[in-house]
């Protein structure tokens, strides 16, 4: 950015003295520097990195497992995927072009490990964000888009049912199963985890069944090579997250992003949060394996129960005062104090075997690092423990179900 500045300055510098410059030059040195404000502004959408804690036992990592570069159809260099992921404050990207597709061939060699390679130089000059090499096998037709990642060489992936890779995306006439199955079968040789894409009646795909887990994502199913769906690509698919439970794969939520973010300049990009033992490549496909993710998207958190409830009690501090009686009333009552440790907003009904305040129905919004009273009231059977049943409305535990859980507090 300083940069940025320091050549936008001169570039007025230049335009403002006279004696160098007739007008044709002025008019083109404005439109650069309109042209270089346009492109530097939206390089910097999300205002803020995000805290989210770990939870008991694991790391939280912030990951986006899903872009693209100027390698495929992507309009940036893969370094500056590196450069927002580490604005953004993300612990792991994968870089995943098209393996089917080539915009710039007369300039950009054919080198499917060159993206992930640039990458993972620019973030080792910076800090420790972890690069993880990986491609998106994308034909038009079954399986359609899915992500390979933690791949060895992605140069040794067949794409024998391509009739055009460059510049445009041909399929071959009479695609063979085997061709489509080929580069799956490459994957798995390799040792990557494979994840279902963006599962939807996209018009440019062509959809004949009507189960978008198609009889040839069974048979990847099967033969052990797909694992994982994003349940969220840009914004929430409920399909996908039915199928994730249906199939029990692992649940993604990832931005896709080719051009830049501006669309999440009031938020945040949509993130998979990985609960790892250590912040290490292995580390995470261990926890992807064993489906430890959770997916974090506007305000939501989707996951299943048990990592919802750890990241939701990690998030969640809750302290109780002392058992306290009312001035002029002798009703004895509690006050519960919840505090928000996270970036989190979170969207919540209390309630309790006793009178429960806030008003109506014990709703209350938490914004992050936000406190709220809680006062459970008519303890006249000085209870020992008083267990306060928090509904969390942002955290789906399934397509239709929000994470309930009790808060145990003793009483004194
Ligand atoms: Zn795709
Ligand atoms: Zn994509």
């Amino acid at each position: 950015m300083k940069i940025g500045m320091k050549l936008t300055k001169k570039l007025f510098s230049i335009w403002k003295s006279e004696n160098n410059l007739n007008i044709s030059s002025r008019i083109r040195v404005f439109f650069t520097v309109l042209l270089f404000i346009n492109i530097i502004l939206p390089a910097y959408p999300q205002t803020k990195k995000i805290y989210i804690p770990d939870i008991p036992g694991y790391k939280t990592l912030k990951c986006d497992f899903h872009m693209h570069t100027i390698y495929s159809d992507g309009t940036v260099w893969p370094n500056f995927r590196v450069v927002e992921a580490i604005r953004d404050g993300l612990d792991v990207i994968a870089v995943t072009d098209h393996l089917e597709f080539q915009a710039f061939p007369e300039i950009i060699n054919k080198d499917y490990n060159k993206p992930y390679e640039i990458a993972k130089e620019e973030a080792a000059k910076k800090n420790n964000l972890i690069v993880i090499r990986g491609i998106e096998i994308s034909p038009t037709i079954p399986p359609y888009h899915n992500n390979a990642i933690f791949l060895k060489d992605v140069n040794k992936l067949p794409v024998d049912y391509m009739k055009q890779t460059q510049k445009k995306f041909v399929l071959k006439d009479n695609v063979k199963k085997e061709e489509l199955m080929a580069p799956f079968l490459e994957a798995q040789k390799q040792g990557a985890f494979v994840f279902y894409n963006h599962p939807a009646y996209f018009t440019w795909l062509n959809i004949k069944e009507r189960d978008l887990f198609t009889s040839f994502h069974q048979d990847l199913y099967k033969k052990g090579i797909l694992k994982g769906v994003e349940v969220v690509n840009g914004s929430y698919n409920i399909d996908a997250h039915r199928m994730a439970e249906k199939y029990n794969l692992t649940m993604f939520g990832n931005s896709d992003v080719h051009g830049d973010l501006l669309g999440y300049k009031d938020s945040h990009r949509p993130m998979t949060l990985v609960f790892v033992k250590e912040k290490t490549e292995e580390s995470i496909k261990e926890a992807l394996l064993a489906r430890k993710t959770a997916v974090y998207v506007n305000d939501y958190i989707i996951a299943r129960r048990p990592e919802a409830e750890a990241l939701f009690k990690a998030c969640i501090s809750t302290t109780m005062a002392k058992m306290e009686k009312s001035v002029g009333n002798r009703e004895p009552f509690m006050k519960i104090t919840l505090e928000n440790k996270s970036d989190i907003k979170f969207n919540l009904r209390v309630s309790a075997d006793y009178s429960i305040k806030p008003y109506p129905l014990g709703q209350l919004v938490l914004m992050p690092y936000e406190k709220k009273d809680v006062v459970v009231g008519g303890l006249w059977n000085n209870p020992a423990k008083v267990e306060l049943t928090v509904d969390a409305y942002n955290i789906l535990i399934s397509p239709d179900k929000n994470l309930q859980t009790v808060f145990s507090l003793n009483a004194f």
